[in-house]
């Protein structure tokens, strides 16, 4: 089994020892409670770099009082047992207090990408983000990092921020895991019962359907967006946070589909609120 190491020191001298030896170093984030779509990040950052660090932190910067912190699921032997096989070579496991010590008082943010999607309902959430992938960049010094086009939002602010901070490293985007029925893999699964993980199959059912009405040329994002919504309202378990059309790379909303667009979702199931998307290049 690989290392769970909790201490940005003892990251650090890894890194070094590996960096004397000249092997490159990949990183993947996540909040743990690891699954098939961290799995792809895992053995694509080992395909691409000697070695692979997977940080294992759930980030209390990023949520808001009335989220899940709390509640996030936690299983990091499991994680060990995932990271081990996937081929990483450590996992970074940092309690809350080694990450923001007593008079933490900084903050990476955007003035722009944030306030569409996520960040209407989540105005802190992208702030945290930042901040915390700032620091684990900052920790480990990875050649590459690794995030799931599954947070397209998330994806897009990362990149902007590596180009706009001139950090040292490239950011690699991979493409989102399902379950066979289709929804998108996520920890927060596993919050659904039974009748509400049937439920949620309205997300991936809708994005789909998104995804056709595309293909056979629908172009004006309002009527788009009503599709859609009209397709969850058929889900009783379901309710709309938001379903929107954005400019892939400025998260900015448009009225007409061109070039590379994001359509993106996030849907209350119960109490669970679960995110999907799509790309797509449009002429
Ligand atoms: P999380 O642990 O949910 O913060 O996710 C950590 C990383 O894994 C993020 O870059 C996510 O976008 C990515 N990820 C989560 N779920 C999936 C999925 N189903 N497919 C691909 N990547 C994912």
């Amino acid at each position: 089994m690989i290392p769970v190491i909790k201490t940005v020191r003892e990251v650090r001298e890894h890194v070094r020892a590996w960096r004397n030896e000249g092997l490159s170093v990949g990183l993947v984030p996540t909040m743990g409670f690891l699954h098939e779509g961290h799995r792809s990040l895992i053995e694509r950052a080992v395909a691409e770099n000697d070695r692979v660090v997977v940080s294992v932190f759930v980030n209390p910067i990023q949520f808001a009082p009335n989220e899940d912190l709390e509640s996030y699921p936690r299983d990091i032997e499991a994680d060990r047992a995932l990271c081990t096989d996937a081929g990483a070579a450590m996992i970074f496991n940092p309690e809350p207090a080694e990450m923001y010590p007593q008079g933490f008082c900084t903050a990476v943010d955007m003035n722009g990408l944030k306030f569409e999607l996520c960040g209407k309902s989540r105005p802190i959430h992208f702030s945290g983000v930042c901040t915390v992938v700032t620091k684990l960049f900052n920790i480990v010094g990875p050649d590459r990092a690794y995030f799931g086009q599954k947070d397209a939002q998330q994806l897009a602010i990362i990149r902007r921020m590596v180009r706009d901070l001139n950090m040292p490293l490239e950011v690699v985007g991979c493409p989102i895991v399902r379950e066979e029925d289709g929804l998108a893999k996520s920890s927060r699964n596993t919050y659904l019962n039974e009748q509400e993980r049937a439920a949620a199959l309205i997300l991936s059912k809708t994005i789909f359907l998104g995804q056709k009405l595309v293909d056979e040329g629908e172009r004006d994002a309002k009527k788009l967006i009503a599709a859609m919504e009209a397709n969850i309202a058929t889900e009783p378990l379901a309710r709309i946070d938001y379903v929107d059309v954005v400019d892939a790379e400025n998260i900015e909303r448009i009225d007409r589909l061109e070039g590379e667009v994001l359509v993106a979702m996030a849907v209350h199931i119960g109490k669970t609120r679960l995110i999907d998307n799509f790309i797509a290049s449009v002429e």
